[in-house]
């Protein structure tokens, strides 16, 4: 096969020589896919703004020796808010950091990571506020799906050490999790297992709903900004485990304020 078709989102783009530009993507049939755009960066260049970041484009490709050639580019959807909001950017950044860390060019190719990706940047696009908020439920929504497509989803209801069921009446304020378990600890298991991080009671039913609700149900929730941030350490420390990436995204959304 010595050109190919396919539907992508563009998640990184690199400069190659004076002229081009190799484009990392996840597409819906290959997975992750890299390509060069030759001449993008030209004024004048065929491929214009379609070869954009973050835009969903179809693509036609033909096979290089060692870079696949981008032959012709078409856009199917582009977010056009996001490159003008700061903050939109850094969070489908985030998302396109999490895919391309953990995702590689031989991984198979994930039909619910491509639609997950789908979903966040339309939701994101569309956001409209100025606290951040919003689009911190769209990332801890993308994180726990992530992390249900890709076969991890924590254990929430009962315990991940005796499989004991778990009451929802919690007395304590914070719930014993073990990331490295897969879920969260009864009472008894609790004291004795290695824990790894601790659940805020309170934000037990937000992280529950983030696996199961749609996106917009979720971003209709009331979540204040302590649960929303435990949420987000949490799930960051579930796809560091079991990914073995690195990711520093929580640590760098405080260095910016949000
Ligand atoms: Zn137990």
């Amino acid at each position: 096969m010595s050109s190919y078709k396919a539907k992508a989102f563009i998640l990184r783009a690199y400069h190659l020589g004076e002229f081009d530009r190799i484009l990392k993507m996840y597409s819906q049939n290959f997975g992750v896919l890299s390509g060069v755009a030759k001449g993008a960066r030209r004024t004048k260049s065929r491929f214009g703004a379609r070869v954009s970041l973050f835009n969903l484009v179809d693509l036609e490709m033909s096979r290089g020796r060692t870079l696949d050639i981008i032959t012709q580019a078409e856009i199917m959807e582009s977010f056009k808010n996001i490159p003008a909001d700061f903050h939109k950017f850094v969070f489908c950044d985030l998302i396109a950091k999490i895919v391309l860390k953990t995702q590689t060019a031989s991984s198979d190719p994930c039909q619910g990571l491509f639609k997950l990706i789908y979903v966040c940047f339309r939701a994101i696009d569309a956001s409209v506020g100025q606290n951040g908020g919003d689009l911190k439920k769209i990332m801890c929504f993308f994180m726990a799906r992530f992390l249900a497509v890709t076969g991890y989803s924590p254990l929430l209801d009962t315990c991940s050490k005796c499989n004991a069921e778990l009451s929802r009446s919690y007395s304590g304020k914070s719930i014993p999790f073990s990331v490295s378990l897969g879920g969260i600890l009864c009472p008894k298991c609790g004291p004795y297992a290695q824990k790894d991080t601790l659940l805020p009671v309170k934000g037990l039913q937000f992280i529950e709903s983030l696996f199961c609700e749609t996106i917009e149900h979720i971003r209709n929730q009331t979540a204040d900004s302590y649960v929303l941030d435990q949420a987000f350490q949490f799930l960051e420390k579930c796809i560091i485990y079991h990914t073995d990436c690195r990711l520093s995204n929580h640590q760098y959304l405080k260095k910016i304020d949000l």
